[in-house]
């Protein structure tokens, strides 16, 4: 038995992976930071190679870890989330400092920080597990609560992205209502994801053939979390 929802059951936190290249800086959200030795204290963290973070921490071997808080809006974790650093800055407009390499550290919606000096890198798959040894690590501000995956996905109402490591697909279903092709397609304006009637948003339960229109009205974007008036039909 597979039952890969079972692996739910397991407890990340949550936080804004980032590093540099150059003078630019990029960064994401993982759920998959973890301590291996207290001496030398050394972590781990797995990226998905597609990232543009990906390809900054290979190539300047420095990362920095910013733990989100609990009061992190879904807005900011979608910056991180869901945009991609290739067409955006994503550091425009948020507090940071710089760590002793040079990476930025978030400041805003975050309890603490961690740099790293990458001493191993380890392709797995899709992913490659960044192990580091830890060069300074901070308590931003104590009165924060860090946020576990859980709390964002349950408490937050927060979606995982495609490129996760603990996403997991779900199939859509094949049924599909006449007359799919007259509905318009609608992208979100935060994030750039597009509805598209004829694949519903069956990670969500919507099948197949739902109109936009026909959405509930709680429906929120299944990258980023905005609601549904964040959306515009995309004439064709
Ligand atoms: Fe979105």
């Amino acid at each position: 038995m597979l039952d890969l929802e079972s692996l739910f059951n397991l407890s990340y936190g949550m936080c804004i992976i980032s590093s540099k290249k150059g003078n630019d800086f990029n960064g994401c959200i993982v759920n998959t930071v973890f301590q291996i030795t207290p001496e030398p204290p050394m972590i781990a963290v797995s990226v998905n190679r597609q990232n543009l973070t990906h390809e900054y921490i290979t190539k300047s071997k420095v990362f920095v870890v910013s733990i989100l808080a609990e009061v992190a809006p879904l807005e900011f974790i979608g910056r991180f989330g869901f945009r991609t650093g290739r067409d955006t800055d994503k550091f425009q407009g948020v507090n940071y400092k710089l760590s002793i390499a040079g990476a930025p550290i978030v400041l805003d919606n975050t309890a603490a920080f961690i740099e790293a000096e990458v001493t191993n890198a380890i392709d797995v798959e899709t992913h490659t597990l960044f192990i580091g040894r830890i060069t300074a690590c901070e308590t931003i501000d104590k009165s924060k609560v860090p946020m576990t995956y859980n709390y964002y996905r349950d408490v937050k109402g927060g979606r995982t992205p495609r490129t996760a490591a603990t996403y997991i697909a779900k199939r859509p279903k094949t049924k599909s209502k006449q007359g799919v092709k007259e509905m318009k397609k609608y992208k979100c304006l935060m994030c750039g994801y597009i509805y598209d009637p004829a694949v519903g948003d069956p990670d969500n339960g919507v099948e197949a053939g739902t109109a936009f229109e026909n959405l509930p009205h709680d429906w929120v974007c299944p990258d980023c979390g905005v609601g549904k008036d964040e959306f515009e039909p995309i004439e064709e």
